[in-house]
């Protein structure tokens, strides 16, 4: 499924099958989640996508051929593919252990060819080994919804009362994992979406309601996964005195300004970006032991473009996914 120009449906295109380089290996594709990521992509939201492309960086496969170079997977072996493909490993960055701001870094489905496709090229040093017990369509949504929900929820440091605006993917994933690490999950859906408020609370909500309202008692911190800066000034309200708002969107509409006093008293608004693998190490290592369920709804590969308009609808409860035959 191939993106030709920004603000185009993707087309299915025959293409030939990529060849690994020589730290690379190429992937039988199983399962490619779907991210809001990918939306911001085709939309035009991130600016110089490689052209054409194919997006998608929540990769689930099998290893099919490996590079000369690379002898980290065998074939066969079951990996993931996740948002960060590649980066420099000499900027002051990587060498500070902070490889997701890599000046040079390059993405998964945005500057480097992604998983809406039956195959696909990684280097091996940023694939992961996916978690036995998870069937493919249940993994691919930790790679990324999963992956930088729980960098997002690290930033939350040993916040008690976390809310969740946008109750997507990656907040269905990460409510459990901080239920599980014993704190109290709020979580804030689109006004009115009593479906969204319902499943949150069978994932161990202790409250669920709609965007528009207060939560029952003041929280500890906030993540923001919707891209709706509209909602950053609503959750800085809602949280207490030193609390954190963590945006963990890669794009987001412009935020409304804002009185300084729901800042004041040292909280604390910053967001997240990417992904380090040791994150994702940490995160897979996690998810098992939760363990984390993911609810998945699947679209064939060549349902892609009705994924996505789902996704831009809010008609997914918990994640897309796309299967390939
Ligand atoms: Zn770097
Ligand atoms: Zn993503």
């Amino acid at each position: 499924m191939v993106l030709e120009k920004p603000g185009e449906p993707l087309r299915v295109t025959d293409v030939p099958v990529p060849e690994p380089g020589a730290e690379e290996v190429r992937i039988r594709v199983h399962a490619c989640a779907v991210c809001r990521t990918d939306l911001h992509v085709v939309d035009g939201e991130l600016k110089d996508p490689k052209l054409p492309l194919i997006i998608g960086h929540q990769i689930v496969g099998t290893v099919e051929k490996t590079g000369e170079r690379a002898d980290r997977f065998a074939v066969g072996d079951r990996v993931g593919v996740p948002w960060l493909g590649w980066t420099d490993g000499t900027c002051r960055y990587c060498l500070e252990g902070r490889e997701n701001l890599c000046d040079a870094a390059r993405f998964t489905g945005y500057q480097i060819d992604g998983g809406y496709a039956e195959y696909a090229v990684a280097d091996q040093r940023f694939c992961f080994p996916i978690p036995e017990g998870y069937p493919d369509l249940q993994a691919a949504p930790l790679l990324c919804g999963g992956l930088i929900g729980y960098r997002s929820l690290r930033m939350t440091g040993d916040a008690e009362r976390l809310g969740l605006y946008g109750f997507g993917s990656s907040a269905h994933m990460i409510a459990q994992a901080a239920v599980h690490q014993g704190r109290r999950v709020f979580a804030f859906t689109r006004t009115g979406d009593e479906e969204a408020q319902e499943f949150a609370r069978t994932l161990g909500a202790g409250w669920a309601g709609g965007s528009d309202e207060s939560p029952p008692e003041e929280l500890d911190a906030a993540i923001i996964f919707a891209p709706v800066g509209a909602l950053v000034p609503v959750a800085l309200r809602a949280v207490a005195k030193g609390g954190v708002v963590v945006c963990a969107g890669i794009h987001m509409s412009d935020i409304p300004s804002f009185p300084y006093e729901i800042l004041w008293g040292e909280r604390v608004l910053r967001s997240v970006a990417n992904l380090t693998r040791k994150d994702g190490e940490e995160f897979l290592a996690l998810a098992p032991k939760v363990p984390i369920r993911t609810t998945v709804q699947t679209f064939p590969l060549e349902e892609a473009n009705e994924a996505l308009d789902a996704l831009r609808g809010g008609r997914i409860g918990g994640s897309a996914v796309l299967t390939v035959a």
